[in-house]
């Protein structure tokens, strides 16, 4: 039997003819076309989406199976993905048999089990307001599509990889000191002298030759914190000298106040230390030697460090703008008492806390969840500004999300639309020039999860700091779970055994759940189809922001 087979996101030809083989016999179509109408609700057009190699080699593998019951001459099938507007053809099958009873048996059983057995899923469902032009709009040009058809669901590892070749480090900008931190550094800041720049003394005491053997000193000076008196010590002399008090001269050590008796300008030493209490000059960094190395987010210790260095307009990553845009008629703020049907917004206060470490200028709003009022109420000007666009909620296929359309009508390409993981399967990255938007699936748990790996390397990436990666810990008691075809990045508490990493799986149910979000500081990366693994293996895991303060 001769097979046809394409994914295409072209409009799919009025006309098709038969193909050679099956010209003798009878020649059978079938055409799905888009009606007005899903689950009761007008609409303006569907969405496919697919993996074709496994769509293309699925549809063959079915064709085949059948065709060995019902023998056929030639079969083609045409299926469109992407945007297909109502009275539009999505699917398009033509099978040709030496008579036409066996050809209506294939075509039956094939349309029966195409839904089941092949990967092309109605995404969503465009809603009636969408106009045409919107819907026209939203159809993928040819040129941006390398192979005929939609590839939007990436692997965990794709997906990061995409982020990271998508996003590209913003311009560095000179800041003050304190501006500065939570930034990224741009350029490696060295030591502009030795550290520290002098013998200094690291007690409160009395500073003498160190091999003077003398049993009594007569205190000839006093230096200070803030002092500079070199002199020559000479043996049966002593310097009366304050913590951090540059050294008289070289050659000598401190004996501690509390190791001497004092009488008048005299001491006598009741104790001999072995240690010489003092900090030699360029003991802690050499001139020249890097101090802080560019690609660190600079932070409390860091900017001691400048500030030691006297580096006080550090070249830093540009301070990110973000919007933050809640979407679902069902959330009401956290004062408020929900009214049946109606849930807390609690992404709003995850997604502030977790950008927190990164400094980012945030603005939150609540959106309706009507495209056109939605879009009504946009500030498109502070937008434009954002080098991030954040949605929470509507990135799925349910009849009300928007989030695609939404990211799609500002500007945003949309590079993929899911990730092979749970939770958080239904996330949508785009980018629009430098700029970038994430579609984040509005369970909490999924938002956590999304966050973590895409979010913070998009941020990272942006920032010019070096992605995070994976680390190896142990997992600290057994998980068992029911094999799950996607991987799983399972919340969990990280704690330190012996300096090695061990890894607590915590409970959870659902990518609704909250209560986990609490304790976890990793996630645990488990691979696709394991029920189950051993206390003690090993697996690989992100840590999350929580760790800072864990
Ligand atoms: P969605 O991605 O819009 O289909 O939402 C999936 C689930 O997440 C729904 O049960 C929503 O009610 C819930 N959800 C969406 N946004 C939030 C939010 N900001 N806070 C808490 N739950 C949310
Ligand atoms: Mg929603």
């Amino acid at each position: 039997m001769e097979i046809e087979i394409q994914l295409t996101t072209s409009p799919i030809a009025g006309k098709i003819p038969p193909p050679a083989s099956g010209a003798e016999g009878a020649w059978l179509e079938f055409r799905g076309v888009v009606r007005g109408e899903e689950n009761g609700q007008p609409i303006a057009a569907l969405e496919y989406e697919t993996y074709p190699e496994m769509a293309e080699r699925e549809i063959r593998r079915l064709l085949e199976a059948i065709a060995a019951k019902h023998p056929c001459l030639a079969a083609r099938v045409i299926h469109r993905v992407g945007i297909v507007p109502v009275g539009e053809t999505a699917i398009y099958v033509g099978m040709a048999g030496r008579h036409r009873g066996e050809a209506i048996a294939l075509l039956a059983e094939f349309m029966d089990r195409l839904k089941q057995d092949v990967p092309i899923w109605k995404r969503r469902a465009l809603p009636a307001a969408f106009r045409e032009d919107d819907v026209r709009s939203l159809i993928l040009p040819q040129k941006k599509i390398e192979t005929p058809h939609v590839v939007s669901c990436k692997s965990l590892d794709e997906a990061i990889a995409e982020i990271i070749s998508r996003c590209q480090p913003l311009p560095p900008v000179r800041v003050s000191l304190k501006e500065s931190f939570g930034r990224v550094l741009r350029e490696t800041v060295s030591a502009p002298e030795d550290l520290p720049v002098d013998d200094r003394s690291t007690r409160d005491g009395y500073a003498i030759l160190a091999d003077d053997p003398s049993e009594s000193f007569q205190i000839v000076d006093a230096i200070h914190a803030a002092d500079w008196k070199p002199r020559q010590l000479q043996r049966g002399e002593a310097v009366r000298v304050a913590t951090g008090a540059v050294l008289p001269c070289n050659g000598v050590r401190v004996v501690m106040q509390e190791h001497v008796e004092r009488n008048g300008d005299h001491i006598r030493i009741t104790k001999r230390e072995a240690s010489l209490n003092l900090r030699r000059r360029g003991e802690e960094v050499k001139a020249g030697q890097p101090l802080v190395e560019a690609g660190a987010r600079l932070d409390a210790g860091k900017l001691a460090l400048l500030a030691t260095a006297g580096c006080t307009q550090p070249l830093v990553s540009p301070r990110l703008s973000i919007a933050h845009f809640t979407t679902g008629d069902e959330l009401v703020s956290p004062e408020q008492t929900p009214k049946p049907g109606q849930i807390r917004d609690s992404n709003s206060s995850l997604i502030h806390g977790l950008l927190q470490p990164f400094q980012v200028e945030l603005g939150q709003t609540h959106l309706p969840e009507n495209f056109d009022a939605a879009w009504s109420q946009l500030d498109l000007d502070r937008i434009a500004r954002a080098e991030l666009v954040l949605v929470s909620g509507g990135a799925s296929v349910g009849d009300k999300d928007f989030t695609r359309p939404l990211l799609e009508r500002l500007g945003f390409e949309i590079v993929f639309s899911q990730v092979n993981i749970r939770p958080g399967r239904p996330l949508i990255f785009g980018v629009n020039g430098t700029r970038v938007a994430f579609g984040l699936p509005g369970n909490p748990l999924s938002h956590f999860v999304c966050f973590h790996f895409a979010v913070t390397t998009a941020l990272a990436r942006l920032s010019g700091e070096g992605v995070p990666t994976s680390l190896q810990g142990r997992l600290a008691t057994r998980l068992d779970d029911a094999a799950c075809p996607r991987e799983t990045l399972w919340p969990a508490r990280l704690e330190w055994n012996d300096g090695s990493p061990q890894l607590h799986p915590l409970t959870w149910a659902s990518s609704g759940d909250v209560t986990c979000l609490a304790s976890a500081n990793a996630l645990m990366r488990v691979p696709a189809k394991v029920d189950s693994l051993e206390a003690d293996a090993e697996l690989e895991f992100l840590p999350t922001t929580g760790m800072l303060g864990a």
